[in-house]
């Protein structure tokens, strides 16, 4: 329980971290871009007297805002591809399910697996309102499941004996 907690905790951490280290890039970006501006702009700030009417800083500030979106929307997409146990990039994505099938299958998913196999993550293929937002599986005890089975199975085939 404590460890799922703890998981979670170093999992969201990681995000705010990267969040962190995207500021601190945009920040940069903004800072050098009013170098050329200096010294009538503040370095940290969007130089709001240029913005509405030098039209290379406004276009140059779109830019850096794209940039910035950029970055913190690459954060929260990496994110999403990692394990919620161990951080590491998810890989071997396989395509599940259906529409021919979507009964028996289900429908069309992407399913990624931690190399670790601390649990799966199920993407619907096609992201319409009302669909199953991605879906994390954990697979904690896989192995103590397989070798209760075992387990049982040997028992099983002593007592037959
Ligand atoms: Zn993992």
């Amino acid at each position: 329980m404590f460890a799922r907690i703890k998981h979670q905790l170093r999992y969201w951490g990681y995000l705010l971290l990267k969040f962190a280290a995207a500021g601190l890039v945009s920040s940069f970006a903004l800072w050098f871009l009013n170098l050329f501006w200096a010294p009538q702009t503040r370095l940290f700030h969007l130089a709001m007297g240029e913005f509405s009417y030098d039209l290379m800083y406004t276009s140059l500030a779109g830019v850096w805002f794209l940039f910035s979106y950029g970055l913190f929307y690459l954060a929260v997409w990496d994110h999403r591809f990692r394990c919620r146990t161990c951080l590491r990039k998810l890989c071997m994505p396989i395509e599940t399910g259906s529409w021919g099938h979507m009964l028996r299958l289900g429908r069309p998913q992407m399913e990624y697996i931690c190399p670790y196999g601390h649990g799966t993550l199920n993407i619907e293929e096609v992201q319409f309102p009302g669909t199953v937002p991605p879906e994390w599986n954990e697979h904690g005890n896989i192995w103590d499941e397989l070798f209760a089975s075992a387990d049982a199975a040997n028992k099983d085939s002593d007592s037959r004996h």
